[in-house]
């Protein structure tokens, strides 16, 4: 059998154990956290960093962490509510109205800035991408635990369907 068709079984067998990694190799243990990330760790539990602490399974998904979003921008010192601002504030620190200054500020004054500030931009965006996965993966787990069986019946199919395309590919 092969491993997905295993992993499929596994599943249908009831054993959730499967195992979700994110990231290249152990790489991901050696990143360094900031407070309020989260990710899912090789044993499959979900973790968030705290501040000076991790916290790993049910306390990491509780609704309470949902919170460390809500946070202040970095400029003008307001809790960020509004959804463009948490979108900004994710990546900057800073609400909406704060970055378009900052940028414009840059763009003006320190050309030489701005085209750094940027390269280091889309470099933060690969990495968000990769922490918007983790977030994906989280809710997924989330979701099985609330109604295992579409899941079941979900990954099972998904799974089946990659099957089907990598022998396909291979042929
Ligand atoms: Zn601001």
């Amino acid at each position: 059998m092969s491993k997905n068709l295993a992993k499929v079984q596994d599943m249908l067998d009831g054993n959730y154990k499967n195992k979700i990694q994110v990231g290249v190799g152990d790489q991901e243990v050696e990143q360094t956290r900031q407070v309020g990330d989260k990710w899912v760790d090789s044993d499959g539990r979900p973790c968030e960093q705290r501040d000076g602490y991790q916290v790993k399974g049910r306390l990491a998904t509780s609704n309470i962490t949902h919170q460390s979003w809500d946070n202040k921008c970095s400029g003008c010192k307001k809790l960020i509510v509004k959804a463009w601002d948490k979108d900004c504030h994710k990546a900057d620190g800073r609400c909406y109205y704060c970055q378009m200054e900052f940028e414009d500020n840059l763009k003006f004054d320190k050309p030489i800035r701005w085209f750094a500030y940027r390269r280091l931009k889309d470099f933060i965006n690969m990495k968000s991408i990769e922490k918007d996965m983790e977030q994906w993966i989280d809710e997924m787990e989330k979701q099985r635990e609330k109604n295992p069986f579409d899941m079941k019946v979900a990954n099972a199919m998904a799974n089946g369907e990659v099957e089907m395309s990598i022998k396909k590919n291979t042929q």
